[in-house]
Protein backbone atom coordinates (compact mmCIF):
# COMPACT_ATOMS: atom_id res chain seq x y z
CA UNK A 1 0.00 0.00 0.00
CA UNK A 2 1.50 3.36 -0.87
CA UNK A 3 0.64 6.56 0.16
CA UNK A 4 1.05 10.06 -1.54
CA UNK A 5 4.26 10.45 -3.53
CA UNK A 6 6.84 13.19 -1.78
CA UNK A 7 8.18 15.65 -3.32
CA UNK A 8 9.76 17.78 -0.45
CA UNK A 9 12.88 15.43 -0.61
CA UNK A 10 16.19 15.55 -3.05
CA UNK A 11 18.01 12.49 -3.28
CA UNK A 12 20.53 13.83 -0.79
CA UNK A 13 18.01 13.75 1.56
CA UNK A 14 17.22 10.18 0.90
CA UNK A 15 20.46 8.70 0.58
CA UNK A 16 20.63 10.53 4.44
CA UNK A 17 17.54 8.51 5.47
CA UNK A 18 19.23 5.31 4.14
CA UNK A 19 21.93 6.30 6.56
CA UNK A 20 19.65 6.82 9.44
CA UNK A 21 17.64 3.94 9.15
CA UNK A 22 20.80 1.75 9.23
CA UNK A 23 21.52 3.46 12.32
CA UNK A 24 18.58 2.73 13.96
CA UNK A 25 19.06 -0.74 13.16
CA UNK A 26 22.37 -0.79 14.34
CA UNK A 27 22.47 1.91 17.40
CA UNK A 28 18.24 1.82 18.38
CA UNK A 29 16.01 -0.87 17.69
CA UNK A 30 18.52 -3.75 19.44
CA UNK A 31 18.55 -1.51 22.66
CA UNK A 32 15.16 0.29 22.49
CA UNK A 33 13.36 -1.99 25.23
CA UNK A 34 16.52 -2.15 27.86
CA UNK A 35 16.50 1.54 27.35
CA UNK A 36 12.33 1.47 28.19
CA UNK A 37 12.96 -0.52 31.58
CA UNK A 38 15.92 1.81 32.47
CA UNK A 39 13.46 5.23 31.45
CA UNK A 40 16.50 6.46 29.38
CA UNK A 41 18.46 6.16 26.82
CA UNK A 42 22.35 6.01 27.77
CA UNK A 43 24.45 9.30 27.03
CA UNK A 44 26.85 7.21 24.64
CA UNK A 45 23.89 7.17 21.95
CA UNK A 46 23.82 10.70 21.65
CA UNK A 47 27.71 10.69 20.95
CA UNK A 48 27.42 8.18 18.25
CA UNK A 49 24.14 10.18 16.73
CA UNK A 50 26.78 13.53 16.72
CA UNK A 51 29.49 11.47 14.95
CA UNK A 52 26.99 10.01 12.35
CA UNK A 53 25.77 13.44 11.73
CA UNK A 54 22.38 12.96 12.83
CA UNK A 55 22.43 15.96 15.67
CA UNK A 56 21.06 19.46 14.15
CA UNK A 57 21.42 19.05 10.57
CA UNK A 58 19.84 22.89 9.91
CA UNK A 59 22.61 24.35 12.00
CA UNK A 60 25.09 26.99 9.96
CA UNK A 61 27.96 25.88 9.48
CA UNK A 62 28.99 29.50 10.89
CA UNK A 63 27.01 28.34 14.19
CA UNK A 64 29.52 25.14 14.49
CA UNK A 65 26.54 22.61 12.25
CA UNK A 66 26.78 20.83 8.56
CA UNK A 67 24.96 23.46 7.37
CA UNK A 68 22.25 21.18 5.84
CA UNK A 69 18.14 21.85 5.99
CA UNK A 70 15.22 21.28 8.27
CA UNK A 71 14.46 18.32 6.13
CA UNK A 72 17.37 16.61 7.24
CA UNK A 73 16.18 16.51 10.90
CA UNK A 74 12.49 15.58 9.52
CA UNK A 75 14.21 12.31 8.09
CA UNK A 76 16.25 11.85 11.57
CA UNK A 77 11.90 12.25 13.69
CA UNK A 78 10.46 9.90 11.10
CA UNK A 79 12.85 7.38 11.08
CA UNK A 80 13.05 7.01 14.69
CA UNK A 81 8.95 7.21 15.03
CA UNK A 82 8.96 4.72 12.43
CA UNK A 83 10.78 2.21 14.44
CA UNK A 84 8.28 2.83 16.95
CA UNK A 85 11.33 4.64 19.15
CA UNK A 86 10.59 6.50 22.09
CA UNK A 87 13.98 7.45 23.14
CA UNK A 88 16.25 9.25 22.46
CA UNK A 89 15.16 13.00 22.01
CA UNK A 90 17.12 14.48 19.29
CA UNK A 91 14.23 15.59 17.64
CA UNK A 92 13.71 18.51 21.01
CA UNK A 93 17.23 18.60 20.67
CA UNK A 94 17.87 19.58 16.95
CA UNK A 95 14.40 21.52 16.53
CA UNK A 96 13.51 22.92 19.15
CA UNK A 97 16.31 23.57 22.13
CA UNK A 98 19.20 24.36 19.67
CA UNK A 99 16.74 27.34 17.67
CA UNK A 100 16.54 29.03 21.02
CA UNK A 101 20.10 28.98 21.03
CA UNK A 102 21.33 29.79 17.31
CA UNK A 103 18.65 32.88 16.99
CA UNK A 104 18.54 34.18 20.01
CA UNK A 105 21.79 33.65 21.78
CA UNK A 106 25.09 36.01 22.05
CA UNK A 107 28.24 35.12 20.12
CA UNK A 108 30.20 33.94 22.79
CA UNK A 109 27.31 31.55 24.23
CA UNK A 110 26.53 29.97 20.57
CA UNK A 111 30.28 29.29 19.94
CA UNK A 112 30.80 27.28 23.64
CA UNK A 113 27.29 24.91 23.06
CA UNK A 114 26.05 24.73 19.68
CA UNK A 115 28.94 23.09 18.11
CA UNK A 116 28.99 20.47 21.16
CA UNK A 117 24.73 20.23 20.54
CA UNK A 118 26.54 18.81 17.22
CA UNK A 119 28.48 16.50 18.06
CA UNK A 120 25.98 15.00 21.09
CA UNK A 121 28.54 15.92 23.57
CA UNK A 122 26.16 18.02 25.19
CA UNK A 123 22.13 17.42 25.55
CA UNK A 124 19.81 20.04 25.52
CA UNK A 125 16.39 19.89 27.21
CA UNK A 126 13.56 23.03 27.29
CA UNK A 127 12.36 24.13 30.20
CA UNK A 128 8.58 25.94 30.22
CA UNK A 129 6.35 23.57 32.56
CA UNK A 130 6.05 24.32 36.48
CA UNK A 131 4.03 22.14 38.74
CA UNK A 132 1.80 24.88 38.98
CA UNK A 133 1.78 26.36 35.34
CA UNK A 134 1.31 24.51 32.34
CA UNK A 135 -0.96 26.17 29.11
CA UNK A 136 -0.60 28.88 31.56
CA UNK A 137 2.60 29.75 30.86
CA UNK A 138 2.26 33.71 31.77
CA UNK A 139 1.78 32.38 35.89
CA UNK A 140 5.19 30.75 35.84
CA UNK A 141 7.00 31.16 39.27
CA UNK A 142 10.63 30.84 38.38
CA UNK A 143 12.59 33.85 38.86
CA UNK A 144 15.76 35.71 37.51
CA UNK A 145 16.85 38.15 39.23
CA UNK A 146 20.03 40.65 38.20
CA UNK A 147 22.49 40.55 40.59
CA UNK A 148 25.95 42.17 39.58
CA UNK A 149 27.37 40.39 36.61
CA UNK A 150 24.77 37.27 36.44
CA UNK A 151 21.35 36.80 37.09
CA UNK A 152 20.41 34.90 39.80
CA UNK A 153 17.34 32.14 39.26
CA UNK A 154 15.33 30.46 41.94
CA UNK A 155 12.35 27.91 41.11
CA UNK A 156 11.49 24.90 39.78
CA UNK A 157 10.17 23.12 36.58
CA UNK A 158 8.20 19.95 35.56
CA UNK A 159 7.90 17.09 33.03
CA UNK A 160 11.36 18.00 31.45
CA UNK A 161 11.72 15.69 28.05
CA UNK A 162 15.51 14.96 27.99
CA UNK A 163 15.55 16.51 31.78
CA UNK A 164 17.94 13.57 33.04
CA UNK A 165 20.82 13.75 30.68
CA UNK A 166 20.18 17.18 29.89
CA UNK A 167 23.63 19.31 29.74
CA UNK A 168 22.25 22.49 28.88
CA UNK A 169 18.74 24.14 29.26
CA UNK A 170 16.29 26.79 27.80
CA UNK A 171 14.81 28.41 31.28
CA UNK A 172 11.70 30.72 31.19
CA UNK A 173 11.72 32.36 33.80
CA UNK A 174 9.93 36.00 35.13
CA UNK A 175 12.03 39.03 35.10
CA UNK A 176 11.72 43.00 35.55
CA UNK A 177 13.14 45.09 32.97
CA UNK A 178 15.30 48.45 34.19
CA UNK A 179 12.04 50.33 34.56
CA UNK A 180 10.61 47.22 37.06
CA UNK A 181 8.23 46.33 34.14
CA UNK A 182 7.43 42.18 34.80
CA UNK A 183 8.08 39.97 32.08
CA UNK A 184 8.86 36.44 31.17
CA UNK A 185 12.83 35.88 29.84
CA UNK A 186 15.20 33.24 28.36
CA UNK A 187 18.02 31.35 29.81
CA UNK A 188 20.16 28.99 29.11
CA UNK A 189 21.43 27.22 32.14
CA UNK A 190 24.12 23.87 32.21
CA UNK A 191 23.78 21.51 34.72
CA UNK A 192 27.39 22.22 36.02
CA UNK A 193 26.22 25.53 37.49
CA UNK A 194 26.27 25.52 41.58
CA UNK A 195 22.53 25.51 42.70
CA UNK A 196 20.56 23.09 40.00
CA UNK A 197 19.76 20.44 40.64
CA UNK A 198 17.70 17.35 38.53
CA UNK A 199 14.88 15.98 40.56
CA UNK A 200 12.95 12.13 39.52
CA UNK A 201 13.01 10.81 36.31
CA UNK A 202 9.55 10.55 36.16
CA UNK A 203 7.31 7.69 35.26
CA UNK A 204 5.32 7.75 32.33
CA UNK A 205 2.58 5.58 30.79
CA UNK A 206 4.27 5.48 27.74
CA UNK A 207 7.24 7.04 25.98
CA UNK A 208 9.43 4.79 28.67
CA UNK A 209 12.68 5.40 27.07
CA UNK A 210 12.07 9.05 27.24
CA UNK A 211 13.87 10.65 30.28
CA UNK A 212 11.34 13.38 31.41
CA UNK A 213 12.40 15.08 34.82
CA UNK A 214 12.43 17.90 37.55
CA UNK A 215 14.59 20.86 37.77
CA UNK A 216 15.44 22.62 40.56
CA UNK A 217 16.88 25.91 40.88
CA UNK A 218 18.29 26.97 43.94
CA UNK A 219 20.32 30.67 43.57
CA UNK A 220 21.84 29.83 40.45
CA UNK A 221 24.18 31.87 39.12
CA UNK A 222 23.66 32.56 35.54
CA UNK A 223 26.27 34.89 33.84
CA UNK A 224 24.63 38.00 31.42
CA UNK A 225 25.66 36.30 28.13
CA UNK A 226 23.43 33.32 29.08
CA UNK A 227 20.35 35.45 28.80
CA UNK A 228 18.94 34.67 25.39
CA UNK A 229 18.05 37.96 23.10
CA UNK A 230 16.38 40.71 25.42
CA UNK A 231 15.03 40.68 28.51
CA UNK A 232 10.98 40.37 29.12
CA UNK A 233 10.96 39.19 25.16
CA UNK A 234 10.91 35.54 26.20
CA UNK A 235 6.59 35.44 24.95
CA UNK A 236 7.92 37.13 21.73
CA UNK A 237 10.60 34.10 21.32
CA UNK A 238 8.20 31.68 22.33
CA UNK A 239 5.99 32.71 19.97
CA UNK A 240 8.81 32.84 17.13
CA UNK A 241 9.75 29.42 18.06
CA UNK A 242 6.51 27.44 18.73
CA UNK A 243 5.36 26.94 15.04
CA UNK A 244 8.33 24.74 14.57
CA UNK A 245 7.98 22.70 17.41
CA UNK A 246 4.35 21.93 16.98
CA UNK A 247 5.08 21.30 12.88
CA UNK A 248 7.79 18.38 15.09
CA UNK A 249 4.91 16.91 16.63
CA UNK A 250 3.10 16.49 13.02
CA UNK A 251 6.26 14.79 11.49
CA UNK A 252 6.00 12.97 14.63
CA UNK A 253 2.42 11.70 14.28
CA UNK A 254 2.57 11.05 10.81
CA UNK A 255 5.60 8.98 11.11
CA UNK A 256 4.28 6.62 13.96
CA UNK A 257 0.42 6.45 12.21
CA UNK A 258 2.46 5.26 9.15
CA UNK A 259 4.32 2.52 10.94
CA UNK A 260 1.41 1.86 13.13
CA UNK A 261 -0.91 0.81 9.94
CA UNK A 262 1.74 -0.71 8.24
CA UNK A 263 2.23 -3.23 11.68
CA UNK A 264 -1.84 -3.88 11.46
CA UNK A 265 -1.79 -4.65 7.83
CA UNK A 266 0.30 -7.44 8.04
CA UNK A 267 -1.19 -8.72 11.54
CA UNK A 268 -4.83 -8.85 9.97
CA UNK A 269 -3.13 -11.13 6.69
CA UNK A 270 -1.85 -13.56 9.15
CA UNK A 271 -4.55 -13.90 12.02
CA UNK A 272 -7.24 -15.93 11.23
CA UNK A 273 -11.03 -16.01 13.02
CA UNK A 274 -14.16 -18.08 11.65
CA UNK A 275 -11.93 -19.53 9.29
CA UNK A 276 -10.75 -16.33 7.55
CA UNK A 277 -8.11 -13.78 7.46
CA UNK A 278 -9.04 -10.86 10.11
CA UNK A 279 -8.30 -8.80 6.59
CA UNK A 280 -11.15 -10.67 5.23
CA UNK A 281 -14.41 -9.49 7.66
CA UNK A 282 -16.39 -6.21 5.94
CA UNK A 283 -15.22 -4.02 9.20
CA UNK A 284 -11.58 -4.57 8.96
CA UNK A 285 -11.30 -3.59 5.31
CA UNK A 286 -13.64 -0.71 5.93
CA UNK A 287 -11.68 0.52 8.99
CA UNK A 288 -8.16 0.15 7.21
CA UNK A 289 -9.98 2.31 4.28
CA UNK A 290 -10.51 4.94 6.36
CA UNK A 291 -7.88 5.34 8.25
CA UNK A 292 -5.57 5.33 4.84
CA UNK A 293 -7.85 8.18 4.06
CA UNK A 294 -6.52 9.80 7.15
CA UNK A 295 -2.87 8.58 6.58
CA UNK A 296 -3.01 10.12 2.89
CA UNK A 297 -4.87 13.48 4.08
CA UNK A 298 -2.08 13.61 6.80
CA UNK A 299 0.81 13.37 4.91
CA UNK A 300 -0.80 16.33 2.28
CA UNK A 301 -0.71 18.22 5.61
CA UNK A 302 2.71 17.49 7.00
CA UNK A 303 4.28 18.07 4.02
CA UNK A 304 2.62 21.06 3.41
CA UNK A 305 3.82 22.52 6.51
CA UNK A 306 7.20 21.57 6.25
CA UNK A 307 7.33 22.97 2.97
CA UNK A 308 5.89 26.31 4.72
CA UNK A 309 8.26 26.14 7.60
CA UNK A 310 11.36 25.94 4.97
CA UNK A 311 9.74 29.33 3.42
CA UNK A 312 9.65 30.76 6.94
CA UNK A 313 6.30 30.92 6.50
CA UNK A 314 4.64 28.63 9.17
CA UNK A 315 2.42 30.72 11.21
CA UNK A 316 0.98 30.11 14.97
CA UNK A 317 -2.65 29.09 13.83
CA UNK A 318 -1.51 26.93 10.75
CA UNK A 319 0.96 24.91 13.01
CA UNK A 320 -1.74 24.90 15.84
CA UNK A 321 -4.29 23.31 13.78
CA UNK A 322 -1.39 20.81 11.89
CA UNK A 323 -0.66 19.86 15.45
CA UNK A 324 -4.22 19.75 16.69
CA UNK A 325 -5.54 16.98 13.81
CA UNK A 326 -2.16 15.13 13.77
CA UNK A 327 -2.04 14.51 17.06
CA UNK A 328 -6.13 13.37 17.30
CA UNK A 329 -5.28 11.08 14.07
CA UNK A 330 -2.43 9.68 16.04
CA UNK A 331 -4.48 8.81 18.82
CA UNK A 332 -7.54 7.25 15.73
CA UNK A 333 -5.51 5.41 14.28
CA UNK A 334 -3.54 3.80 17.00
CA UNK A 335 -6.94 2.88 18.53
CA UNK A 336 -8.43 1.40 15.54
CA UNK A 337 -5.56 -0.58 15.16
CA UNK A 338 -5.10 -1.82 18.81
CA UNK A 339 -8.67 -3.06 18.76
CA UNK A 340 -7.79 -4.89 15.27
CA UNK A 341 -5.26 -7.01 17.09
CA UNK A 342 -7.64 -8.15 19.31
CA UNK A 343 -6.52 -9.31 23.15
CA UNK A 344 -2.48 -9.13 21.29
CA UNK A 345 -3.42 -5.69 20.89
CA UNK A 346 -3.18 -5.22 24.88
CA UNK A 347 -0.20 -6.62 25.34
CA UNK A 348 2.98 -5.14 25.77
CA UNK A 349 5.54 -7.00 23.64
CA UNK A 350 3.03 -6.11 20.63
CA UNK A 351 4.15 -2.78 19.01
CA UNK A 352 0.77 -1.63 18.56
CA UNK A 353 0.18 -1.76 22.17
CA UNK A 354 3.23 0.38 23.06
CA UNK A 355 2.20 2.68 19.76
CA UNK A 356 -0.81 3.47 21.61
CA UNK A 357 0.58 4.42 25.10
CA UNK A 358 3.07 6.16 23.70
CA UNK A 359 0.65 8.39 21.21
CA UNK A 360 -1.90 10.24 23.93
CA UNK A 361 0.66 12.32 25.07
CA UNK A 362 1.03 14.11 21.70
CA UNK A 363 -2.37 16.01 22.57
CA UNK A 364 -0.87 17.47 25.84
CA UNK A 365 2.34 18.53 25.21
CA UNK A 366 3.36 21.22 23.21
CA UNK A 367 0.33 22.75 24.34
CA UNK A 368 -2.88 20.83 24.64
CA UNK A 369 -5.36 20.07 22.19
CA UNK A 370 -7.95 22.41 23.72
CA UNK A 371 -5.12 25.34 23.64
CA UNK A 372 -4.14 24.50 19.91
CA UNK A 373 -8.61 25.07 19.51
CA UNK A 374 -8.22 28.87 21.09
CA UNK A 375 -5.48 29.43 19.34
CA UNK A 376 -7.07 28.70 16.25
CA UNK A 377 -10.57 30.14 17.38
CA UNK A 378 -9.36 33.26 18.62
CA UNK A 379 -7.82 33.69 14.64
CA UNK A 380 -11.71 32.92 13.61
CA UNK A 381 -14.11 34.37 16.23
CA UNK A 382 -12.05 37.19 17.48
CA UNK A 383 -11.22 38.93 13.62
CA UNK A 384 -13.30 41.79 12.71
CA UNK A 385 -16.29 40.45 10.42
CA UNK A 386 -15.29 40.12 7.08
C1 LIG B 1 5.81 13.44 28.77
C2 LIG B 1 5.79 14.94 28.85
C3 LIG B 1 6.84 15.66 28.30
C4 LIG B 1 6.84 17.06 28.39
N1 LIG B 1 7.94 17.76 27.95
C5 LIG B 1 8.04 19.08 28.25
C6 LIG B 1 9.26 19.80 28.02
O1 LIG B 1 10.24 19.25 27.48
N2 LIG B 1 9.33 21.10 28.39
C7 LIG B 1 8.28 21.74 28.97
O2 LIG B 1 8.41 22.92 29.30
N3 LIG B 1 7.10 21.09 29.20
C8 LIG B 1 6.97 19.79 28.88
N4 LIG B 1 5.80 19.11 29.13
C9 LIG B 1 4.68 19.83 29.72
C10 LIG B 1 3.49 20.01 28.79
O3 LIG B 1 3.80 20.93 27.78
C11 LIG B 1 2.30 20.43 29.66
O4 LIG B 1 1.95 19.29 30.44
C12 LIG B 1 1.13 20.91 28.85
O5 LIG B 1 1.42 22.14 28.23
C13 LIG B 1 -0.14 21.08 29.71
O6 LIG B 1 0.11 21.79 30.88
P1 LIG B 1 -0.36 21.19 32.29
O7 LIG B 1 0.14 19.79 32.39
O8 LIG B 1 0.05 22.13 33.36
O9 LIG B 1 -1.94 21.12 32.20
P2 LIG B 1 -2.95 22.32 32.56
O10 LIG B 1 -2.50 23.57 31.92
O11 LIG B 1 -3.16 22.31 34.03
O12 LIG B 1 -4.28 21.81 31.85
C14 LIG B 1 -5.21 20.87 32.41
C15 LIG B 1 -6.40 20.76 31.45
O13 LIG B 1 -7.04 22.03 31.33
C16 LIG B 1 -7.13 22.41 29.98
N5 LIG B 1 -7.00 23.85 29.83
C17 LIG B 1 -6.04 24.66 30.34
N6 LIG B 1 -6.23 25.92 29.93
C18 LIG B 1 -7.34 25.91 29.15
C19 LIG B 1 -8.06 26.89 28.42
N7 LIG B 1 -7.66 28.18 28.37
N8 LIG B 1 -9.16 26.51 27.73
C20 LIG B 1 -9.59 25.24 27.75
N9 LIG B 1 -8.95 24.25 28.41
C21 LIG B 1 -7.84 24.58 29.09
C22 LIG B 1 -5.95 21.70 29.30
O14 LIG B 1 -6.16 21.58 27.90
C23 LIG B 1 -5.97 20.36 30.03
O15 LIG B 1 -6.93 19.53 29.45
C24 LIG B 1 5.75 17.73 29.00
C25 LIG B 1 4.69 16.98 29.51
C26 LIG B 1 4.70 15.62 29.47
C27 LIG B 1 3.57 14.87 30.11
Amino acid sequence: MELLPRTLFSAEHEAFRDQVRRFCVQEIAPHHEAWEHAHGVPKDVWLKAGENGLLCCWLSEEDGGPGGDLLFDVVVSEELCRIGATGPGFNLHSLVVAPYIAHYGQPSLKQNILSKMVSGELIGAIAMTEPGAGSDLANIRTKAVKDGDAWVINGQKTFITNGQNADVMVVAAQTEDAQGKPGISMFVVTADMPGFSKGRNLHKIGQHAQDTAELFFADVRVPVDHLLGEINKGFRYMMQELPQERLCISVNCQARAEAVFEWTQNYVKDRKAFKQRIADFQNTRFKLASLYADLQAGRALCDSMIARQLKGELDAVGASAGKLWHSEMLGRVTDECLQLHGGYGYMQEYMVAKAYCDARIERIYAGTSEIMKEIIARSICDEPKR
